[in-house]
C-alpha cells in the first residue's frame, strides 16, 4: 500500500470520531453523517492551527449543514445533461466525465455531495458507455476527468482511462479535476508523474482555496507535476470565513504563481444544500477582484465567475471599468480610478453602423442593443423567494 492510500485508510471518517475529536454532539454527528460523511485525511487534518479556522471549516462538519434547507442537491443541473451515466455534457466541444466517487478528503462545500462517497451513483460499470458516447461523440475535443477524484484511482486504472481515451482521435486535451496536490499531495508520485508524460496534453485544475494550503508537501506535487510538463490551474472557491478577504487571496495566488500554478477561476459558492453558511456576497467577489487588478501581475488574476444555477456554465462577473462606450470612443477608469479615453478605430469590416435603427457589429456594445429583453424568460418571483 503507497503512503497516500494509507492515510485516506487512517482518516477520520466515523461517527465516534467525530465525537470524540471536534466535541460535535452525537446525534448532530449521526445526522451529519447521514447528510455527508467525513474523510479527513491526517496530512489535511495537520494542516488545522484552531477550531474554526479556514483549514476546519473546509472539512470539519457543522451543524450549520443541516439547517440549511434553500439549497439544491444538484444546483448546477449536471444530472439533467447527462446523456448516459458518468458524462456531463453541457457545452459544446467538452465533456465531464466522472471516473470515482472517492476523494483523498470530503470537503463540506462539495457541489457534488450528492453522489461523493457513494460507489452507486459514480460507479465503475458506467465506464464503458461513457467511453462509446465520447468515441460517438466526434465534436468533443476536450475531456475532464472528475468525480470525485481522478487520482483516488490506482495508476494502472487511471492509466487504462488514458489509454482508451487517446485512443480516441478527436480527443486533443485530457483535464485532470483534482484536489489531490492541495489535501493530499503525497497522491503526487515519481510514477504518477512518469505514467501522465505518456498521454499529453494533459493538465491539471486543482483547488486551493487559502494560503495556510501551501506547504512544503503542496509545493512540490505541484512543481512535480510542472516537471512533467503538465500546466497547472488553480479553481478557487470564495467562502465566508475562508477566504472572504482581499488580503488572503492575494497572498493564496501569489504563493501558487510561487508553485508554478496559474490561478484559473475564483468561484462564486454554488447554491448547494448543506453549503449555504459558506456564501458571501457578489461584491465582496468584486471587491477581491479590485484588489488584484493593476495590483498584481495579471498571471496572478483568475476569471472570476458564477456557475449559473440550472446548468447555464460558467457566467465572469467583472468590476465595473466602462464609464461609457459609443460608436467613437470608449471611456475607462484604471485601478486608481483615474479616467481615460480610448478613440475608436473605424473597421471597415466591422463599421458598427446603424441598419434599421439598429447599431449592428462585432463588438460585444453591439450585441448587447441588439437583445430582445422581451423574449428573455426570467423565474417566476415566488420560485425564487420560496
Ligand atoms: S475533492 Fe472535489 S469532489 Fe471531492 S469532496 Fe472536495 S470538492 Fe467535492
Amino acid at each position: 500500500m503507497e503512503l497516500w492510500q494509507q492515510m485516506i485508510r487512517d482518516s477520520i471518517h466515523t461517527v465516534d470520531q467525530l465525537v470524540e475529536k471536534f466535541n460535535i454532539d452525537r446525534k448532530v454527528a449521526e445526522d451529519l453523517d447521514e447528510f455527508f460523511q467525513a474523510r479527513i485525511n491526517p496530512y489535511y487534518f495537520s494542516l488545522i492551527r484552531y477550531p474554526g479556522d479556514p483549514i476546519w471549516l473546509q472539512c470539519v462538519p457543522d451543524k450549520a449543514e443541516l439547517d440549511d434547507f434553500d439549497g439544491e442537491e444538484d444546483p448546477l443541473m449536471e444530472d439533467s445533461m447527462s446523456p448516459v451515466p458518468n458524462i456531463t455534457h453541457r457545452y459544446p466541444d467538452r465533456a465531464l466525465f466522472l471516473v470515482t466517487s472517492q476523494c483523498g478528503l470530503y470537503c463540506r462545500f462539495c457541489t457534488r455531495k450528492r453522489k461523493v462517497g457513494d460507489y452507486e451513483k459514480i460507479s465503475m460499470k458506467g465506464l464503458e458507455s461513457a467511453f462509446q458516447y465520447l468515441e460517438q461523440h466526434t465534436e468533443v475535443r476536450d475531456v475532464i476527468l472528475s468525480g470525485g477524484d481522478p487520482l483516488m484511482l490506482t495508476d494502472a486504472m487511471l492509466e487504462k482511462i488514458l489509454q482508451r481515451l487517446r485512443a480516441i482521435p478527436h480527443i486533443e486535451i485530457i483535464r485532470l479535476g483534482t484536489k489531490m496536490p492541495c489535501v493530499l499531495p503525497h497522491r503526487i508520485t515519481p510514477e504518477l508523474c512518469e505514467m501522465i508524460k505518456k498521454y499529453h496534453p494533459i493538465y491539471v485544475n486543482t483547488h486551493f482555496n487559502h494560503p495556510w494550503e501551501i506547504t512544503p508537501e503542496s509545493s512540490r506535487a505541484c512543481e512535480m507535476l510542472a516537471n512533467a510538463g503538465v500546466p497547472v490551474g488553480n479553481q478557487m472557491v470564495l467562502m465566508k470565513g475562508v477566504n472572504d478577504d482581499p488580503a488572503v487571496v492575494k497572498e493564496l495566488l501569489q504563493k501558487l504563481l510561487k508553485i508554478r500554478v496559474r490561478p484559473y477561476y475564483m468561484y462564486m459558492a454554488d447554491e448547494t444544500k448543506g453549503a449555504n453558511h459558506f456564501r458571501t456576497s457578489i461584491e465582496t467577489g468584486i471587491e477581491i477582484i479590485e484588489n488584484l487588478r493593476g495590483h498584481t501581475s495579471g498571471l496572478a488574476i483568475p476569471h472570476f465567475v458564477i456557475d449559473a444555477p440550472g446548468g447555464g456554465g460558467k457566467i465572469p462577473i467583472l468590476p465595473e471599468y466602462v464609464i461609457h462606450h459609443d460608436e467613437d470612443k470608449i471611456i475607462l477608469r484604471n485601478f486608481k480610478n483615474k479616467v481615460y479615453v480610448y478613440k475608436n478605430y473605424k473597421d471597415k469590416n466591422n463599421p458598427g453602423t446603424k441598419k434599421n435603427g439598429k447599431t449592428s457589429g462585432k463588438n460585444s456594445k453591439s450585441k448587447i442593443k441588439e437583445i430582445d429583453y422581451s423574449k428573455i424568460e426570467l423565474p417566476i418571483l415566488e420560485e425564487v423567494e420560496s
